[in-house]
């Protein structure tokens, strides 16, 4: 089962990853980071296919795909 984690704090809530993951599992978290961004957070539902289109899609590489 891949794994996904992300950095909070270097997330910046431009909700990117949110759009293209296909099983709709990264979803906005309502806490903010120590910067005063809405960071996003990986919900494992085990339905994660491993595809990385989250990870190659951020833009400060906040996300990591283990597979
Ligand atoms: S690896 Fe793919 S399925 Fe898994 S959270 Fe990222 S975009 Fe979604
Ligand atoms: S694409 Fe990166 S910076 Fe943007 S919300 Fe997702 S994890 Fe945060």
């Amino acid at each position: 089962m891949p794994k996904v984690t992300i950095d909070r704090e270097k997330c910046k809530g431009c909700l990117l990853c949110v759009g293209v993951c296909p099983k709709k599992l990264i979803s906005r978290d309502k806490s903010l980071n120590s910067k005063g961004h809405n960071p996003v957070k990986f919900q494992d539902k085990g339905e994660c296919i491993g595809c990385a289109l989250c990870a190659i899609i951020c833009p400060d590489c906040c996300i990591e795909v283990y597979k």
